[in-house]
């Protein structure tokens, strides 16, 4: 039988590969990101000093067995010893010919600072002395040797870093040098006898001279390191497996310290923070790579080395095109020039900036590196997120926590940074800002949808209730309005017109910053970077290309022109929900909607909607002329009748006060009034008169919406608009919902069209919002020429969550409990929710193949949500305006990733 492979030399990744059966992802696996691009940059050609790799499996097995090498490991890392010290021509351990080695982790995915490396390994009394004289350099060698003590005793021995740091500081003091530059070869003699002291005093034994013995300790102290509680952390938080395991790298080591023709440092082959197309870094001349990381001395920029190292620049520049070329992404470098010779100790793939990934892609596709598809995928949604709504500058974020401004956090419902004086209610926040200017931030427990003038002026919005799906998220996102809701810790006094969380206490008016991408809510002004999607070319690209790609269409959901027309500029390619009520809010036509919610007579209730009509025959047209030539959605009116109603609370209260004032004049119109609303009231809403049964209820309502988008229709067809509208009815649940009211619907629309003399292409759909729906969708098919999921609602039912209450109690806990793996408000429940809108699909195109689907629910804009519609077949999605841009790539990935 032949021994298992534990080390893998510099020259042998084709071994490992064959191992894993050909897979580079497996490669990373088994030997590390560093050890795998150690390996290649050796196999192609790259100048890397000469290593080996212990694998992952060996970490695994020594981990498994009990903190115990496995079989043969330690004797084929010997093995591989002597192979680097023919590579190197070096000896480990031999004074006149000393071999150093360090020891670097390296798991799968990098974990920047988390896992443990000891530097210098092979330095003892004896090579101190060798090294001293090989080099000519006292100073030098004896540096190394102390950093090897002192990196051994805490990294490997576990001592306290104090331990070395305290009496170092002290010697400095005694010797008069202000940094450890000043110290001089005898000082840094004196140096290592203490330090060695040191460890035994720690320890009770001698800090080990034999360099097998160090290399042995430090191979075990990166192993462990894969458990210690930082690794564990940051594992946690990046949702990397336990299992990976780390690899160990023995690399021989090369010094940028050896005098002026030497150096190091790093770099990245495009700019990171722009992804413009040039070399950017820094490097140091005779320093070592900490040095240049810790910011001790001024490092000069990378492109003045070919002033000093002509020679070594250059090789330097076609290594660093070569390997961009090469792994055809942006690449991350370190590299040690030694007496003027050349060496890469690691690259990786550059991490960047939201602008620079999407530069680098779209020029990396431009110069034929990559193709347009792969380009797409280099790119995520939350990257273009960032890149379209106003950001908080990080530092001045990292300052305000610094300076104790952190006030409260919640859930972040509608990305973007906004700052803003604070103002309770609608009203004022919406005089502040129009009358004033201010920029305003409104703060409510949580929002209705009469708060919506408020939401309009305001730059962004707090509530301290209600979750991703509550009114105050929907409308913010639909209008790029940055919020956070159900920030819990926030408790606010309408009355005292004041917010208190965690003893702080903001007063109506004062200043706040709201960062509705994170959640977090800071006192005071932080400072804002704003971004102009036009002016962003490359994004528009990326963006034509990911159409070009994806197979769903991606529609917006907006109630007014101005919203069609930046989700039209954004991309959309049609409205998947325009939400009329929306425009019965508005302060001229309130009074009215109220008149023909309480007419006593069906004479009165057609005088009152004979005055709506216009005003909606101009709404829709509106939207046909923003949208000309795309279909648009327009749901019939949803919502139960009381939100268009006074407060009833409020009228009470009124009510009583007259009563004891005894103010008689006017009573009586309040009493009247309060006691329709109270007639009107229903335990559970939601659940009660509203949707379609509404329409059933009482048809006149939707019949004069279905005359004024009819009406709208022929006229702008007549203007030379192509219109498309799609009439839509919400909440059905069963087949003769449809069979009751769509009849009469589709009835007054012919009867426009022969009116008019005109005719144009519509629809009569329906939403599936109720399982029930979605169940005997071949029945409902049979009537509705689409299908458009609401999945709020949808999700709502099918889990019996309220979609107003859950975020705010039990269901963040379950969250963060694994009850459930994702907030399925945000994320679609694939399993649940997701199981009947595939069911609903087959079904549906059973009784009508061409049947038109679409979602407008809020997980119309969320990735994962779009990449399982476009699996289902779905036709399109539809989303607020500004997230139609991240769902076009979200569209196209998920094209990619399933063909
Ligand atoms: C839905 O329920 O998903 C939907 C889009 O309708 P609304 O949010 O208006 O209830
Ligand atoms: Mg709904």
């Amino acid at each position: 039988m032949v021994d298992k492979k534990w080390v893998y030399l510099f020259n042998e990744l084709d071994q490992a590969e064959a191992y894993v059966g050909g897979d580079w992802d497996r490669v990373r696996g088994l030997l590390g990101g560093k050890g795998a691009n150690l390996a290649e940059m050796t196999r192609i050609g790259v100048p890397v000093p000469p290593f080996f790799t212990v694998t992952t499996e060996a970490c695994n097995a020594y981990l498994a067995e009990g903190q115990k090498y496995p079989a043969g490991m330690w004797e084929q890392e010997l093995v591989a010893l002597e192979k680097v010290e023919q590579a190197s021509n070096k000896k480990f351990g031999d004074p006149s010919n000393p071999l150093l080695v360090s020891c670097r982790s390296g798991a799968k995915f990098s974990m920047p600072g988390m896992m443990d490396t000891v530097l210098n390994i092979g330095l003892n009394d004896e090579t101190a002395q060798g090294m001293a004289r090989l080099t000519d350099n006292e100073r030098f060698a004896f540096d190394s040797y102390r950093r090897l003590i002192q990196m051994f005793g805490s990294v490997v021995l576990g001592m306290p870093d104090e331990a070395f740091e305290d009496p170092l500081e002290e010697f400095k003091k005694e010797k008069g040098a202000k940094t450890d530059t000043d110290l001089t070869a005898d000082d840094l003699k004196e140096l290592v006898v203490m330090f060695k002291e040191i460890v035994r005093k720690y320890q009770g034994f001698d800090f080990p001279q034999n360099p097998i013995d160090q290399l042995r300790l430090a191979t075990e102290a990166v192993f462990k390191s894969w458990n210690g509680k930082r690794a564990i952390d940051y594992r946690r938080a990046e949702k990397i497996p336990d299992d990976l395991g780390t690899a160990v790298n023995i690399v021989t080591m090369v010094f940028g310290n050896m005098g002026w023709d030497s150096g190091t440092g790093v770099a990245f082959t495009r700019d990171p923070s722009n992804g413009e197309h040039k070399l950017y870094g820094d490097y140091l001349l005779n320093a070592q790579g900490e040095d240049v990381v810790a910011g001790i001395r001024n490092t000069e920029p990378i492109t003045k080395l070919g002033d000093v190292l002509p020679e070594a620049y250059k090789q330097f520049l076609e290594i660093t095109d070569k390997l961009e070329k090469h792994y055809r992404d942006m690449q991350d470098v370190e590299f040690t020039i030694e007496h003027k010779k050349l060496w890469m100790l690691q690259t990786r793939n550059g991490k960047r900036t939201a602008h620079a990934a999407v530069k680098v892609a779209v020029d990396m596709a431009n110069e034929g590196l990559i193709s347009k598809e792969e380009a797409v995928l280099r790119v995520t949604p939350k990257q273009i997120d960032a890149l379209l709504h106003p950001q908080f500058d990080e530092a001045s974020k990292k300052a305000a926590k610094k300076e104790g401004r952190f006030f409260a956090s919640g859930v972040n419902a509608s990305p973007g940074a906004a700052v803003g004086q604070i103002y309770f209610d609608a009203d004022t926040t919406e005089k502040m800002a129009k009358e004033n200017g201010q920029a305003v931030i409104m703060v409510r427990p949580f929002t209705k949808p009469d708060d919506v003038h408020g939401m309009l002026a305001a730059k962004g919005i707090l509530t301290s209730e209600g979750g991703a799906t509550s009114h105050a998220a929907v409308v913010a996102r639909q209008f790029g309005v940055p919020c956070i809701v159900g920030a819990s810790s926030v408790r606010i006094n309408l009355t005292t017109r004041e917010m208190k969380s965690n003893d702080i206490v903001v007063k109506e008016g004062e200043w706040i910053s709201v960062d509705g991408g994170t959640g977090e809510v800071y006192l005071g002004k932080l400072d804002l970077t704003v971004p102009n999607l036009e002016e962003q070319t490359e994004l528009m690209t990326l963006l034509t290309w990911a159409d070009e790609i994806a197979r769903l269409q991606v529609w917006a959901n907006a109630d007014y022109p101005k919203d069609a027309r930046r989700a039209r500029s954004y991309g959309a390619k049609g409205i998947g929900l325009c939400r009329t009520e929306h425009m019965f809010f508005e302060t001229a036509r309130l009074p009215i909607v109220q008149r023909m919610i309480l007419a006593e007579t069906s004479e009165e209730r057609t005088a009152a909607l004979d005055e709506l009509l216009p005003y909606q025959r101009a709404d829709f047209a509106g939207l046909f002329e923003a949208m000309d030539g795309y279909p648009v959605i327009i749901r019939l009116i949803d919502p139960p009748l009381h939100e268009f109603m006074p407060d009833e609370e409020k009228l009470f209260e009124e009510v009583i006060t007259m009563r004891c004032k005894g103010e008689t004049k006017g009573l009586a119109e309040k009493e009247k009034l309060l006691a329709s609303i109270r007639a009107m009231h229903e335990s559970n809403p939601m659940m009660g008169l509203r949707g379609v049964r509404l329409s059933i209820y009482m048809p006149e309502i939707v019949e004069m919406q279905v005359r004024a988008i009819f009406e709208a229709s022929a006229d702008c067809t007549k203007a030379g608009v192509k219109v498309r509208p799609e009439i839509m009815i919400p909440l059905t649940g069963t087949v003769n919902e449809l069979k009751w009211i769509q009849p009469r619907l589709e009835k007054i629309g012919k009867k426009v069209m022969e009116e008019k003399g005109i005719n144009f292409p519509y629809k009569f759909g329906t939403m599936i919002e109720i399982p029930r729906a979605a169940v005997t969708a071949t029945e409902i098919a049979s009537l509705a020429e689409f299908f458009s999921f609401g999945t709020n609602d949808l999700t709502q039912m099918t889990f019996g969550y309220s979609r107003d209450d859950a975020e705010r109690n039990f269901l963040i806990k379950y969250v963060e409990e694994g009850v459930l793996a994702k907030n399925p408000f945000q994320t679609l429940d694939r399993e649940g929710v997701g199981r009947l809108m595939r069911m609903a699909v087959e079904d549906g195109r059973k009784a009508r193949p061409d049947l038109e689907v679409g979602i407008c629910g809020e997980h119309g804009g969320d990735p994962d949500s779009i990449e399982f519609c476009h699996i289902i077949g779905n036709n399109y999605v539809s989303c607020s305006p500004f997230r139609v841009p991240v769902a076009r790539l979200a569209a196209a990935q998920a094209a990619i990733k399933n063909k």
